[in-house]
């Protein structure tokens, strides 16, 4: 395709993407084709799934009286034969085709030329879009790619205008318009309560609407233009500093912003806003947004330059007005926090009691947010890409971390559905809290241990309460990551010894610094084209044996007195990182050694969760004490499907085939060698996969804190024979779709359904 057709095929798809609805984005679709393809007629057709026929949505060229009238069904006529076949067709004469149909209500009589493409998401055939032409025509082999490539990337588009319509109407208060969205389950749980969304600082897009009363917008104005003259200040200042420096010519640029803040057009339009009652952030964003929008559009490369400028002032004045304007309100009352991406700190800026639930655009139910959601109990949904967080704030939302659903603004038949849920699992809750001091066996005796996963100081009590038998893994990064700057051996040391120390005589199996992937420290910035694939946990450890030797003196200084500790290194993908790991270990125990402290030399393990390690487990059990298995990691790499991506997020199953026979597989070597294996990923948590575990002779499983109640009233309910021979139905199973059915219905016949969905 031509460089001139990617450009309008990328400002088509620009133009849509910020249309305010459906309607909008359908009509700039059909009359931007119509003028570049040089048709008679564009039109767009939608799947009516219920009635089993194509609707004409929009049109540009046949008459618009039609829309909304016309149907067809989904074998009928040319469309149909589009929609059916999922592919273009491209008719010379139309009227010669067998499938041809007259529709006398939108004129068609008179066109000949046909080329209609399908538009496609995530494999479903949503619609139908067509150009027609009056005379005999032959779409070029260049019209039709680009047109197939236009309605590839429109049909994301269309439907993420469909919902920015549908909160449209919601917001504008139509009356008993509710509006629910899917994205994937985080973690388990459904709440209720109203939404706040948290965004980055300094970053103008994502600043959410927020409205104000009548009586906020003096001060609005006022703040605003107290960031005004501070910008006007900050130039100034600039342009000082650079005089001699710089030629006139040059520090005249910095009058041009002064002028642009001094221009009428943009004040006045914030403060419009404003008045009509958006916050002064808000406003800001809107527009700067429209203005960057019209140089950006200019022919002049020049002007075209002048939308940077626009978007650094944008910026700056936001900096200003953030200074002035916190960011975080006072939280008194239950909130469902959402964000573009919820990061761990946004987590602090909630006081737990009233954090309800989390949402967030990106990542899925393996990324770290939602772990941490999972440990502290709080049900999350991820990756809600759709979702215009900025229109959000305020509105009553139920989040079901079971299903991935939310329901913005539901309506009170749905409200009263989910207290009704939200009753069931209290029940359930209570009938759970019962089995804290009982054992975790099997009905036929046998010991399962079940241990937290933990990182936060937070846990320590809820695990404690839960009954867990200990720590299976403690991620020591999370502390890390909510510090700016590496923290010394001594302040790390208090940390795990108060760990350790809590959950004594019971063992603490602290995993060495896994960072990377997901995981960047602010302080230690790792940036890289597949960090999942790079620089990260044992890799970086390794590189930077200062850092590593500072964590493990202080861990095993920390194991002084309980001497309750395991040590377990992350990501080990070759038998030469656990040497070396392991000479750098005993570096550190000779030294303190010698320093007098009589550190106790603690167990060493590895997580197995690169494919690598599967197929070296006879090497590494000669190497180490125990195994654990980091199933998150280990379903990722033996899968190939990024943990954190929304886009392959349905791919990403860790009861795929090839992980049970991998988990099995470690299971047997490890025996083999008289080790243990725990599984620490989320699998160990989900009631399902614990059959499967657990069938498979898994020694211990470690999982967030929500869930162990829930895997311990599993483990009570089946004899080991029963989940052996389970298992072995699973694994002559080929696809997850079969797997999780066998072991949900062995779940349900237990009467344990309610354990992993909502209700009971
Ligand atoms: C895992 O990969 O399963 C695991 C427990 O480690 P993390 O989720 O922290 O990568
Ligand atoms: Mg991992």
């Amino acid at each position: 395709m031509k460089s001139n057709k990617l450009n309008i095929l990328k400002t088509i798809i620009q133009d849509v993407n910020d249309a305010s609805g459906l309607e909008q984005a359908l009509n700039i679709t059909v009359q931007r084709i119509k003028q570049i393809m040089h048709v008679d007629a564009v039109s767009v057709y939608f799947r009516d799934t219920k009635a089993e026929q194509l609707v004409l949505m929009a049109t540009d060229g046949l008459n618009p009286k039609a829309i909304g009238k016309i149907r067809f069904n989904f074998d009928q006529g040319l469309v149909g034969l589009v929609y059916k076949q999922a592919e273009p067709v491209n008719i010379k004469d139309a009227h010669s085709h067998v499938n041809y149909c007259f529709i006398s209500e939108t004129d068609e009589v008179s066109f000949h030329g046909f080329l209609g493409v399908p538009l496609i998401q995530h494999r479903h055939v949503l619609g139908v879009l067509v150009v027609r032409q009056t005379k005999q025509r032959r779409f070029s082999p260049d019209d039709e790619t680009f047109l197939v490539t236009l309605a590839a990337q429109l049909a994301g588009a269309i439907s993420h205008a469909e919902k920015m319509g549908e909160l449209t109407r919601l917001f504008d208060g139509v009356e008993g318009h509710s509006f629910n969205m899917k994205g994937l389950a985080g973690s388990p749980g459904i709440a209720i309560a109203e939404a706040m969304v948290v965004f980055p600082p300094a970053s103008l897009q994502s600043v959410p609407d927020s409205r104000i009363s009548e009586n906020e917008v003096d001060e609005q104005i006022s703040s605003f233009r107290q960031a005004v003259s501070n910008v006007e200040n900050e130039f100034k200042e600039l342009s000082r500093r650079m005089q001699g420096s710089i030629t006139a010519g040059e520090l005249a640029l910095f009058d041009v912003f002064g002028l642009m803040l001094k221009s009428d057009s943009l004040i006045d339009t914030i403060i419009k806003r404003i008045t009509a009652g958006q916050w002064a952030q808000g406003a800001l964003r809107e527009t700067i947004a429209e203005h960057v929008k019209k140089f950006d559009a200019m022919e002049d490369a020049y002007f075209r330059e002048r939308a940077v400028d626009i978007k650094d002032l944008g910026r700056r004045l936001l900096m200003h007005l953030q200074m002035q304007q916190t960011q975080v309100a006072e939280v008194s009352a239950p909130v469902v926090l959402v964000g573009e991406e919820v990061t761990v700190s946004q987590f602090a800026e909630v006081p737990l009691q009233y954090l309800a639930g989390i949402i967030s655009t990106k990542g899925s139910a393996s990324s770290h947010v939602s772990i941490l959601a999972h440990a502290l109990n709080i049900p999350s949904v991820m990756g809600i890409d759709d979702l215009p967080v900025q229109r959000i704030k305020g509105q009553k939302i139920i989040i079901d971390g079971y299903s991935g659903q939310i329901y913005v603004k539901p309506s009170q038949a749905v409200l009263d559905e989910f207290n009704q849920l939200i009753q069931a699992e209290k029940q359930l809750d209570e009938e759970l809290v019962k089995l804290v001091d009982t054992a975790s066996e099997t009905l036929d005796g046998l010991h399962i241990p079940l241990q937290v996963n933990t990182g936060l100081l937070e846990d320590i009590s809820p695990s404690l309460k839960s009954g867990a038998e200990g720590v299976g893994l403690y991620r020591t990064e999370i502390p890390f990551l909510m510090r700016d700057g590496f923290p010394g051996e001594d302040e790390q040391s208090a940390i795990y010894r108060q760990v350790l120390k809590s959950f004594s005589p019971r063992p603490v199996t602290f995993r060495t610094l896994d960072i990377g992937g997901d995981k960047s420290l602010p302080y230690f910035p790792v940036v890289e084209e597949n960090p999942f694939l790079g620089w990260r946990g044992i890799r970086i450890m390794l590189d930077h044996p200062e850092i590593f030797l500072t964590q493990i003196r202080a861990i095993l200084k920390s194991n002084v007195y309980e001497n309750n500790l395991r040590l377990m290194l992350p990501m080990i993908s070759d038998v030469s990182e656990v040497d070396d790991a392991l000479l750098l270990i005993k570096k550190a125990h000779k030294e303190l050694i010698s320093e007098g402290m009589a550190v106790p030399y603690p167990q060493i393990g590895v997580m197995i969760e690169v494919p690598s390690a599967v197929y070296q487990m006879d090497a590494l059990a000669r190497r180490v004490d125990f195994f654990s298995v980091g199933s998150n990691d280990l379903t990722q790499y033996l899968l190939a499907v990024d943990r954190n991506n929304k886009q392959v997020a349905g791919l990403y199953n860790c009861l795929h085939p090839s992980v049970l026979h991998s988990v099995q597989h470690i299971v047997r070597v490890a025996h083999r060698h008289k080790k243990t294996v725990s599984v620490c990923g989320e699998m160990a948590g989900d009631p399902a996969s614990a059959l499967a575990l657990i069938g498979m002779g898994v020694d211990s499983l470690s999982m967030s804190v929500g869930s162990l109640l829930r895997v311990k009233r599993v483990v009570r309910a089946f004899t080991s024979a029963q989940l052996e021979s389970l298992l072995k139905e699973a694994l002559k199973m080929e696809n997850v779709k079969d797997i999780r059915c066998l072991l949900n219905t062995a779940l349900e016949n237990a009467g344990l359904g309610g354990l992993v969905r909502a209700g009971n």
